[in-house]
């Protein structure tokens, strides 16, 4: 019954915690949090293959000092253009936006290099959120007549600035146009797009085979990251491959292994530093905008997807993360309880990474969350609710109902203690005063048993209050009390003693009829190394029967002062 109890606050305090949760995702508070768990989810999976046929070709700080100052003139791209088609390279993507004519010698040469290969995609740029083509950035006429392809290079961050979703299509009124990594991709894989859906984009082959590329919140395309910088995808410097090719032509031994290049996909971009949009992706806080195309284009050509699972299933897992502490935590066994709680954080976040590795996205911040909040909370209330429980039992074992002061039991035993360390240490002293009510009997008769328990409790809270904290005051039984009085000699013990004597005897006591007045007399006795509990008590005993016998309502003590 009890436990019973127990299980419904618990459940009660775990489904405030899980709705709360739920509430503040949906209000977009916890978005921070899922996508640091998402960020996790990357670092402790650690690196995954990447396709083999992508090629990075830098144009790194070395070029820009070789060269000169960015932009260049458009004869080197002319020339690796060139170079790259002879080199036997499928597409070449250049990750830069040639919006403007330059030099005309320069830009004619261009031309001439584009038209000769034949195999490079220019990127154009929407300049808004509405994605209207009449205003995007597009490379120009001379240049866009000769390519093999385009695509869009926008990509947008997250709200926390970090790259971690591309954009794979983009709509305006007339037409669909492919992010250019999608466009590559569909283009090297011989896929066209069949169906646009909201989750997903489905591509289709010309022998009616189908690839289905998961789509997230807003149509976007979840980058599955292939792992960092320097330890994915092949890296060539712009001018080695310049000089690679010029080996070639020469007869010698190229630096570069330029069979790399035959039947790849080269993207070339500016790695150099103050020249690239650095952009913070899951891995790296610095990661050159180039790469980002890469590991789309690597995902989409190898089918390497995360696949997120229906929002029902991420909520479900939330309410029942958050409620197992209900069920775990009963407080009786704070270390094993909590211990339990933890077991459970890391199966789960366990279980997340093998799915995640299996290309399976939950997002297991919000249940993850949950079971440690509720955990702690519902954790905090039944290890407190334990306390007080057994604060209560022993309050119960040692105090004595009516009066609510300490029983003898566990005077006693505060005594004994208190005889042993008066006994290890000669400094320590202390008295102890026995007190009993006068003519209580008769009292008892006059007004009757009840309004003696009135009195009995009333003498046992003036004694309680008068005295200080360390003192300690217990019902020896019948009207009788004992006091212990840490620190006090016998001629302390005797003033404490007519102090409390007097404001008795000045009480006055009232129920709904009368107003009562009693006298009690009290029996002093100072603690001597040799005694006893029996004998001490004896000893205030036979001092509380001198004050009774020199007339009551009086301090006594058969010691010498
Ligand atoms: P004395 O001055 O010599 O102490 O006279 P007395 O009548 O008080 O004598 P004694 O101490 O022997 O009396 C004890 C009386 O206390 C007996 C009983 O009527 C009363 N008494 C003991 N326990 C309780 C109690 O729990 N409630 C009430 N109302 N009376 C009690
Ligand atoms: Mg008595
Ligand atoms: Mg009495």
């Amino acid at each position: 019954m009890k436990f019973q109890k127990t299980l419904i606050v618990n459940l009660a305090f775990a489904l405030l915690g899980a709705t709360l949760i739920f509430f503040f995702s949906q209000k977009g508070l916890l978005d921070y949090l899922k996508l640091s768990a998402l960020d996790f989810s990357f670092n402790l999976r650690g690196p995954i293959s990447y396709n083999p046929r992508i090629v990075i070709i830098e144009i790194s700080d070395s070029d820009i000092i070789s060269v000169g100052r960015w932009p260049w003139e458009r004869k080197w791209l002319s020339a690796l253009t060139r170079a790259l088609s002879e080199l036997g390279a499928k597409y070449v993507y250049y990750d830069i936006i040639l919006s403007e004519a330059s030099r005309e010698e320069d830009d004619s040469l261009l031309e001439e290099a584009l038209k000769a290969s034949h195999n490079v995609y220019l990127p154009f740029a929407f300049q808004n959120e509405a994605h209207n083509y009449k205003d995007a950035l597009i490379p120009i006429k001379r240049f866009s007549s000769y390519i093999q392809g385009t695509g869009a290079t926008n990509i947008y961050p997250d709200i926390d600035g970090t790259i971690r979703r591309v954009p794979l299509i983009f709509r305006d009124k007339e037409k669909v146009y492919p992010h250019a990594a999608l466009q590559i991709a569909m283009d090297y894989a011989g896929l066209k797009i069949r169906e646009i859906d909201p989750r997903f984009l489905l591509l289709s082959g010309p022998k009616n085979e189908t690839v289905k590329v998961p789509l997230i919140k807003k149509n976007t395309f979840l980058i599955n990251w292939t792992g960092k910088w320097q330890n994915t995808f092949k890296h060539y410097g712009f001018l080695d491959v310049l000089a690679a090719y010029k080996d070639f032509l020469d007869h010698k031994t190229p630096q570069v292994p330029i069979s790399d290049f035959r039947n790849s996909i080269c993207l070339v971009g500016l790695t150099a530093i103050g020249l690239y949009d650095i952009k913070p992706i899951p891995l790296q806080p610095e990661y050159p905008g180039v790469g980002v195309i890469a590991n789309t284009l690597s995902d989409l050509l190898d089918k390497s997807f995360l696949f997120d699972v229906p929002d029902w299933i991420n909520v479900l897992l939330l309410f029942l993360l958050a409620l197992m502490p209900a069920f775990l935590i009963s407080g009786e066994k704070p270390f094993k309880e909590t211990l339990a709680v933890f077991l459970l954080a890391f199966a789960f976040v366990g279980v997340n990474a093998l799915l995640f590795r299996r290309g399976i996205l939950l997002d297991f911040s919000l249940p993850l969350l949950g079971l440690v909040l509720n955990g702690s909370v519902v954790g905090i209330y039944n290890f407190i609710r334990v306390a007080v429980e057994r604060q209560n039992f022993f309050n119960m074992a040692v105090t004595d109902g009516l009066t609510a002061l300490f029983n003898i039991r566990y005077f006693k035993m505060l005594l004994d203690t208190e005889i042993i360390m008066a006994r290890a240490d000669r400094t320590k002293i202390f008295s102890i005063v026995m007190t009993d009510i006068d003519h209580f009997k008769k009292f008892n008769d006059t007004y009757g048993h009840q309004v003696g328990d009135l009195v009995l409790k009333e003498v046992g809270a003036a004694l309680k209050n008068s005295v200080r904290t360390s003192d300690i005051v217990a019902r020896y039984g019948g009207e009788e009390m004992i006091l212990l009085l840490r620190g006090s000699i016998l001629k302390d013990a005797l003033n404490i003693a007519e102090k409390l004597r007097k404001s008795i005897e000045n009480t006055l006591i009232n129920d709904q009829q009368n107003t009562y007045r009693v006298t009690v007399s009290f029996g002093v006795a100072e603690f001597r190394g040799d005694d006893t509990a029996e004998s001490l008590i004896k000893r205030a005993d036979e001092g509380l029967y001198k004050a009774k016998q020199q007339g009551r309502n009086r301090v006594s003590s058969v010691e010498i002062k």
